[in-house]
């Protein structure tokens, strides 16, 4: 691995062993008492839930690129909202992928089906998250553009009251100034909800759309709750895509009816991956939804446009100007993205699978897939590129590997023994977007929030739902 730069703590560490074992149990307690919690795979139980991993102390980031990642989420807003109703584009990019994966091949099938019989819900709500790393040089990349179920809004609001309440116990009340101001969960609700109102029907209910067992509950019933809590008046229900098999039907006028109850704004928190599709009765589902009047988010367009084929297209020269018009924009988009690179034969990928084999720590493989756990890292690069062939290479891009600089904390883990010691980790910074809008018209743009994920810095990935990753803040400096 290249040599990393070490960021100074946000306060001196380690802390007295006293002091640090008395701190933990608070900060989980504190966690447990404000929902900042998860239900554990290894020991599940319906009825109970245990603390997320969290880092104790927030990680530094640099004040002058989180303000660039929070003034570009409304430019990233309208690319993506302009990529997703790009139909010639999105066919051209995904025309090699579709090919030969299945998965992608699927929602391509609803997205031609709905684009035949016409669109019956032009508008559209995105609720976004762009995740970026910062390099040493303080330059922050962007890793990826969710369109789908872009999680931890909820929880990650609670990460600055959090981290000020450890920052007090530990006697740095001055330095709670320095964590930003967070309101994803108001700022995602807040869209849903004006998605509701365009709509206007007060007898209709916002749907989520789940898996079958919920483990990241906490973060999804935040948002119900929210809505709940500061919207009475609209119903919110949860359903799978098996029970909308079941229970959904079209009424007469296209619009989802769904155990009896019409639906006006579908929000999906699965259908993202493969598993979420047990049958051809969950595709079916999805295509009834797509099909309906309900506002949806993301509706298949914008699930297609967050594909990281598409986040690789993006990054060809003179692309951006087909979707953003001011040239100051496309100049701040392109300085967020790294190389990015196609392995289809017709756009030089035998060159890039030479380059990558010449270096594979150097790059990361990713499919066209969201969730974590799919990309394919450094030594196992080569054998999979060696024995794949052309067509299957077109289910994957390569993009430069990131070196973040690394910070040094306790990572505290649910039921982990002993005293934590101190780790080097990285952290990932997402910054939440929400729009609304057609083709013509994008009525509502909005920056709303953002969260803070922490690995090791040696495991590959930091999904804190997949496993790896930890719950954090950012603590600005300049
Ligand atoms: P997913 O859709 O599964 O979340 P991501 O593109 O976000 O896919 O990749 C998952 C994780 O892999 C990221 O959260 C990050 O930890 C790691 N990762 C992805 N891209 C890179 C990269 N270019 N350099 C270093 N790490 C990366
Ligand atoms: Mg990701």
């Amino acid at each position: 691995m290249e040599n990393q730069k070490i960021l100074p703590a946000a306060i001196d560490l380690p802390l007295n062993p006293k002091v640090l074992e008395e701190v933990i149990s608070k900060a989980k307690d504190w966690a447990l008492m404000h929902g900042v919690c998860m239900r554990s795979k290894t020991n599940f139980n319906m009825d109970s839930l245990q603390f997320a991993p969290f880092v104790l102390t927030p990680s530094l980031y640099p004040r002058k690129e989180f303000e660039k990642a929070v003034n570009l989420q409304t430019i990233l807003n309208e690319l993506i909202h302009n990529v997703a109703h790009d139909t010639e584009f999105l066919r051209e990019t995904l025309a090699g992928t579709i090919q030969v994966d299945e998965f992608t091949s699927n929602l391509f099938k609803i997205y031609e089906t709905v684009l035949a019989e016409g669109i019956t819900q032009i508008l559209t709500l995105g609720l976004l998250r762009s995740d970026y790393f910062n390099t040493t040089n303080n330059n922050i990349l962007q890793v990826e553009f969710n369109t789908i179920a872009s999680s931890f809004g909820g929880i990650s609001s609670k990460f600055q009251l959090f981290h000020s309440y450890i920052l007090s116990e530990l006697g740095h009340y001055d330095k709670i100034k320095n964590l930003p101001e967070n309101n994803a969960l108001s700022g995602l609700c807040d869209a849903m909800v004006e998605a509701w109102n365009i709509i206007g029907n007060t007898k209709a209910a916002i749907l989520f759309i789940i898996e079958d067992v919920t483990y990241n509950i906490c973060d999804q019933r935040f948002h119900e709750f929210h809505i709940r809590e500061n919207y009475p008046h609209v119903k919110v229900i949860r359903k799978t895509l098996t029970d909308v098999f079941n229970t959904g039907v079209l009424g007469s006028n296209k619009e989802l009816i769904v155990d009896g109850i019409v639906i006006s704004v579908v929000y999906f928190r699965a259908g993202y991956e493969p598993g979420h599709y047990h049958s051809q009765n969950e595709w079916s589902a999805r295509l009834m939804i797509e099909r309906s009047s309900a506002i949806k988010c993301p509706s298949i367009h914008y699930h297609l446009a967050g594909t990281k084929k598409v986040q690789q297209a993006l990054a060809k020269p003179g692309i951006l100007k087909r979707f953003l018009t001011d040239e100051d924009e496309i100049t701040r988009v392109k300085e967020i993205f790294t190389g990015l690179y196609s392995l289809d034969k017709e756009e030089g990928g035998d060159k890039v699978v030479e380059m990558v084999l010449k270096n594979p720590e150097g790059y990361v493989m990713k499919p066209q897939r969201e969730g974590g756990g799919n990309n394919i890292y450094g030594s196992d690069i080569p054998e999979k590129l060696t024995t794949m062939s052309e067509e299957e290479r077109s289910a994957y891009i390569v993009m430069d590997r990131i070196f973040p600089p690394i910070s040094r904390s306790y990572m505290i883990r649910p039921g982990a023994q002993g005293a934590p010691s101190i780790v080097d980790m990285v952290s990932e910074l997402g910054i939440f977007g929400a729009i609304i809008g057609t083709k013509e018209k994008i009525l509502y743009n909005r920056q709303v929030g953002h969260m803070l994920r922490t690995k090791g810095s040696s495991a590959n990935e930091g999904g804190v739902a997949a496993g790896m990753g930890a719950l954090d803040s950012p603590y600005l400096f300049d």
